[in-house]
């Protein structure tokens, strides 16, 4: 799944069974998303004081900002159990079913790429998530008939990256839509000094504030970068994680202060040094620096554009001011005549 080529340290179990540690598990513990939370506090109670099933939600941003987190939190305040799946396991019409009937009133299930949903299987959500009943056709050809059955008032929670590919039926029945912002530095810092207590590491202020800025504004990159400056403080024998720490690893990540790494570089230096600056396609870039179109455009080009060192236009991709000067560039000055 490309969601997981998310950049910097490489996945492992280890990252894995920490990630979950690390997981905060309520809503005073979930760092930022300020408007969010506040709006979800109101939902839930009312929901609660009206015993009835939370309205389906539909969670959007870049991966590693805390769609799953947000939404273990959310079964949680509502006392129900969470059902996970994601988009590409749902094959056939059959495993929705056998999730759905599976559930008990009030239940929540979570939907993870929302947008790999095949549109068979989103028809069969429709009736389920407006009625909460399922068609399912039984046998084929000219004997095939469809029976309904009533399923337990659920609450579908779908996160995707890229909610310009849901279909739009699909969109128009969430109640809810929470689009996820990347996370101020002072958040991420917080999610790093609480991170460092729960994993029993000392870390220094400025040491908190350097790693923060390489977060690329992600929980889940700040909690990995974490981790491995821990790796390093142990291997050097220090007790706590300082900002040399920190500054060792960074070089041996390759990853600059603000957390850019060579493929960054490589994509503002493609479409500087290719296309003048662009626009420049997506698929140009990708075939020229050799990744997935798909990875650059979930994975990188998020940040790069949070940074504003990107921007997209119709026509493309192009380097701004700030991204020449980035890069110690330059700015050619016809170029923001010839963009208008
Ligand atoms: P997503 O589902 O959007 O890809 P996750 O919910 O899996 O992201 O979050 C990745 C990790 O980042 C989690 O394990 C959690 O530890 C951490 N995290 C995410 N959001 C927050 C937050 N708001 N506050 C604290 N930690 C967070």
């Amino acid at each position: 799944m490309s969601r997981d080529k998310i950049t910097i340290p490489t996945q492992n179990p280890e990252d894995e069974v920490i990630e979950k540690t690390l997981r905060p598990q309520n809503l005073a513990n979930y760092q930022g998303q300020e408007k969010i939370k506040k709006h979800l506090q109101i939902i839930i109670q009312a929901t609660k004081k009206r015993q009835e099933a939370l309205d389906h939600i539909l969670l959007s941003g870049p991966a590693g900002l805390g769609k799953t987190t947000l939404s273990y939190i959310i079964a949680r305040e509502l006392n129900t159990n969470l059902k996970i799946t994601s988009g590409p396991a749902i094959e056939k019409g059959g495993d929705l079913a056998s999730l759905l009937t599976n559930l008990q009133e009030g239940d929540v299930l979570f939907i993870d790429e929302a947008h790999r949903l095949n549109r068979n299987i989103e028809e069969i959500l429709y009736p389920a998530m407006e009625d909460f009943k399922l068609d399912l056709t039984i046998g084929k050809g000219p004997s095939a008939r469809t029976i309904q059955i009533e399923i337990p008032q659920f609450t579908l929670i779908a996160a995707t990256t890229r909610v310009g590919m849901l279909s739009s039926p699909l969109r128009s029945r969430f109640g809810v839509h929470f689009r996820l912002e990347f996370y101020q530095e002072k958040e991420i810092k917080k999610i790093i000094q609480r991170s460092a207590k729960i994993l029993r590491i000392e870390i220094s202020d400025q040491a908190a504030n350097l790693l923060a800025r390489a977060s690329r504004s992600t929980p889940r990159v700040a909690n990995r970068l974490l981790k491995r400056a821990r790796d390093f403080a142990q291997v050097k024998n220090s007790s706590i994680i300082t900002p040399e720490i920190v500054n060792d690893l960074f070089s041996i990540l390759e990853i600059d202060q603000y957390g850019l790494e060579s493929l960054d570089y490589q994509i503002i230096k493609a479409i500087i040094e290719k296309f003048n600056g662009g626009p420049a396609g997506l698929q140009s870039i990708a075939a020229i620096i050799g990744e997935e179109a798909e990875t650059i455009e979930d994975v990188y080009e998020p940040y790069l554009l949070q940074l504003g060192l990107i921007a997209r236009t119709s026509r493309g991709r192009v380097v701004t001011k700030t991204g020449y000067q980035y890069l110690g560039l330059s700015y050619p000055e016809d170029r923001q005549k010839k963009l208008m």
